[in-house]
């Protein structure tokens, strides 16, 4: 019942808690601190979350924010878009862990007769679990630094257990190798108007008590700290006031790495735990740069509008706004989202001239269910007649396929399989289920998912967006273009009238599932059954997404 301490003795352990109310960013804080090391050492990122779900794939985006989709097929919190993001890795699923997953694998041991003869307890056995996992990784992945991020606020009852095995961890490691940070809150209360640190002293004394001294404090707020309140906080903390850092707010999540630079956060882990790394910053601070310019005096300001249904929180759409940002930042413009609720379309409460009227580029993303969708396809049918430049993404996609069908090939009844109901059939199913998936029953981690291989068509704009023959993309869907209409769509208008061509420009490896569309006579209609934004990163934009928005600044 041991753990498999000793492991390989070189991985450094740096723990992100937090504290005071939630919602402070600690996905952003502990991707940030791992942006300042990964340039130069191997940071593994494990993110701990206390629900029980297995994984949030079977969660509402509107409840959890968007279900981030790994290369392995892993379907994980949103802050894993971060890690990625900002330390340039492949994120694996099994760096990300819930307590659904921790009490699955338990009781699996359980019944497998691992504990035999032995009363289960949470202490040790739920607590000996969670640090095997961290040894295993940091193992595994030949870590130099392993960035576990424990989910919730301190003081959660659900998020006890990771804390406890933190603490444990860092005992058996020894204090050369394990590091705590704590993000808090720093309030201005109006009235007062000075920067008040009672909160954090209180949520480190909570840390205390269960074993754990924070060595660099994040206090999140709308400043600078004061050095007066740093050394305030310092002396309650047991800490110099150079340990305590100013998470101060800034309008891009990019400018956090570059603020905990300028408040010293690499030479105290450096010096903390001997790890050399002075970050190169030079790139992402010329992108940040940009992207602070063109807020205050843009070179051009671009409205891009994304049409869904998911419009009560933008963190359900957190990566296509994050691929939007990465894009602008390079071509030097500004980037205005306006956000359009094809539910209100469908229903007749806007029109879809309204609702995109002055927009430069339109975005259809991926969603499921037959709500909203025939407000969509009234937008892709205007985007398609107007000549705006267009991204569509999965769902996105296969309404495209579905409205050039209907308004081109003049194939009436055309729809997807996901629209069938007790009340309306679908004569001409253009998108149907992949094969094998009408069958399954179960919803989580079912859907046709993670990276596969897309083979691009030669001569054609996506050979010419991606300059070359294929890439790797990530997927989650449970339907397709169906293969028997590929023909009959891409032939077009049956009658010659219209000269509008589809082409399926992406095509699956070895299996004939179509993964790019695009539109000729058109500036850009890009469609793709994969979600690049989940690819997309500030150094790196996504390809479809840098040349939307470059078809929509050089459309005037
Ligand atoms: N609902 C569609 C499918 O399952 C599209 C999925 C998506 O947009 N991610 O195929």
């Amino acid at each position: 019942m041991n753990t498999i301490y000793p492991y390989n003795n070189k991985t450094k352990f740096i723990i992100v808690t937090g504290g005071v109310i939630s919602g402070l960013g600690k996905g952003v804080a502990a991707a940030s601190i791992g942006a300042l090391l990964s340039d130069r050492l191997k940071v593994v990122p494990v993110k701990c979350d206390g629900y029980l779900n297995t994984d949030p794939g079977t969660m509402n985006p509107t409840e959890h924010g968007e279900v981030y989709v790994l290369d392995d097929g892993g379907e994980v919190d949103m802050d894993f878009g971060h890690y990625e993001r900002f330390l340039n890795v492949t994120a694996k699923k099994d760096w990300s862990l819930t307590m659904g997953r921790v009490f699955k694998m338990i009781l699996e041991k359980e019944r497998r007769g691992d504990y035999l003869g032995h009363t289960v307890q949470f202490i040790p056995h739920v607590t000996n679990l969670i640090k095997d996992h961290f040894y295993r990784i940091a193992d595994q992945e030949k870590a130099d630094v392993l960035l576990i991020e424990i989910g919730g606020t301190i003081g959660d009852l659900e998020n006890q257990f990771y804390v406890e095995a933190v603490r444990q961890l860092s005992h058996e490691v020894g204090p050369q190798n394990a590091l705590f940070v704590h993000l808090t809150y720093v309030p201005i209360p109006s009235g007062v108007n000075e920067q008040k640190s009672k909160p954090t002293q209180m949520s480190v004394r909570d840390l205390n008590e269960r074993g754990i001294y924070p060595e660099i404090v994040i206090g999140r707020c709308e400043e600078y700290i004061k050095p007066h309140l740093k050394e305030k906080i310092g002396l309650f903390c047991n800490l110099p006031a150079s340990h305590v850092v100013s998470g101060v707010d800034v309008k891009h999540v990019y400018e956090v790495p570059l603020v905990y630079d300028k408040e010293g956060v690499p030479e105290i882990l450096s010096k903390r735990l001997g790890i050399y790394a002075p970050p190169r910053l030079d790139q992402w601070s010329k992108l940040v740069e940009s992207l602070k310019r063109n807020q205050v005096t843009p070179r051009k300001t671009l409205t891009v509008a994304i049409c869904g249904k998911y419009m009560a929180l933008e963190d359900s759409y957190a990566s296509v706004v994050e691929a939007i940002n990465h894009a602008s930042a390079h071509l030097d413009l500004r980037a205005e989202i306006r956000w359009v609720d094809t539910e209100k379309i469908e229903k007749g409460s806007i029109t879809v001239e309204k609702a995109l009227k002055g927009v430069d580029a339109v975005i259809v993303p991926g969603g499921f269910g037959s709500r909203g969708i025939e407000g969509k396809i009234q937008v892709i049918q205007y985007v398609r007649e107007n000549k705006i430049p267009f991204l569509g993404i999965c769902y996105g996609m296969q309404l495209s396929v579905v409205e050039f069908a209907r308004h081109v090939c003049g194939m009436q009844g055309a729809g997807t399989i996901e629209m069938e109901s007790e009340n309306y059939h679908v004569e001409v199913p253009v998108i149907a289920y992949l094969p094998g998936q009408e069958k399954i029953k179960d919803m989580g981690a079912t859907m046709r998912l993670g990276g596969h291989d897309v083979l691009i068509k030669s001569n054609t704009r996506a050979a010419e967006i991606y300059a070359g023959t294929a890439t790797r993309e990530r997927f989650r869907h449970r339907y397709e273009v169906n293969p028997q209409f590929v023909s009959q769509i891409e032939a077009g208008d049956p009658t010659g009238k219209n000269t509008q061509k589809l082409v399926f420009s992406g095509k699956a490896s070895g299996e004939d599932i179509m993964q790019i569309m695009e539109l000729t006579d058109h500036p850009y209609f890009m469609a793709c059954q994969f979600h690049p934004e989940l690819k997309s990163s500030l150094i790196y934009p996504a390809p479809l997404f840098l040349n939307l928005l470059k078809a929509a600044d050089e459309k005037e």
